[in-house]
């Protein structure tokens, strides 16, 4: 379960709902739950401070990362710096930054490969916007942009990432796809995995769904076969609300 707080809280705040977090979720055994937070980057030393020093059992990781190892990129921040401040997770290709960053699938998949380089796990997020759904093509548009992200890509690098099918329409709006949408697509997701790279690695490889993701919805989305988690964003900025979603069962 993964929250993406977007631009939201500066380091003091990112501190209070980690605190909070740790709380709600210590209250629980979540043995089987991997929780991980997903902060702007000016607060990932402050969440590492936290996570080491308390021992916390939440993984973190950044929104975005450059395609590039190191050099003239002004307001870039390169992998290998996410890393040594103990980030393993990196999101990918957020509709966020395609719509509003410009980022197309050639740069999605230079990002992804950054990001293995440095031993950051993508969460590589691919979804239709409400025009695509309307054309019942969701299933050919998705699949596209995941072939495009893993071009080049071998299979053990392939079990590395985590996929999330986010629905542009779903995400912020209080529109969530019913489990069936969602199933669709992660489904759709998983064969194309096979087809690219057998049955082995696709069942290897986790897949989350995000869009409008709450704890009132959470259990009907995670009972579909294909969906292994979900990207979370406004309801992970709510410590106990994201705890709840952590503890679906
Ligand atoms: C997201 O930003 O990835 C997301 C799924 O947002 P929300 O849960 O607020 O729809």
């Amino acid at each position: 379960m993964a929250g993406n707080w977007k631009m939201n809280l500066n380091h003091r705040e990112a501190n209070l709902l980690i605190q909070k977090l740790a709380a709600s979720l210590n209250e629980q055994q979540l043995t089987d739950v991997e929780t991980v937070v997903l902060p702007p980057f000016t607060d990932l030393r402050t969440v590492q401070t936290l996570v080491d020093g308390d021992k916390l059992l939440i993984g973190y990781g950044a929104q975005d990362l450059s395609p590039h190892q190191s050099g003239a990129y002004t307001g870039e921040i390169a992998g290998s710096m996410l890393a040594a401040l103990g980030c393993q997770y990196v999101v990918i290709g957020h509709s966020e930054r395609r719509a509003y960053h410009n980022e197309d699938d050639k740069l999605v998949n230079a990002k992804v490969k950054a990001a293995l380089a440095n031993e950051l796990t993508p969460i590589l997020c691919v979804g239709e916007g409400l025009d695509i759904r309307e054309e019942q093509r969701q299933v050919a548009y998705c699949r596209g942009q995941l072939d495009a992200a893993l071009a080049g890509l071998t299979a053990e690098q392939v079990v590395k990432v985590v996929i999330a099918y986010e629905p542009v329409w779903a995400i912020g709006t209080g529109k969530t796809a019913t489990p069936e949408n969602a199933q669709e697509v992660c489904g759709a997701l998983r064969a194309l995995l096979v087809e690219r790279d057998g049955r082995a690695t696709a069942d290897q490889v986790r897949i989350l769904y995000g869009g409008s993701v709450k704890a009132a919805n959470i259990a009907g989305i995670m009972a579909q076969p294909d969906v292994d988690g979900a990207l979370v964003g406004g309801a992970s900025l709510d410590a106990e609300e994201f705890a709840q979603i952590c503890r679906f069962p």
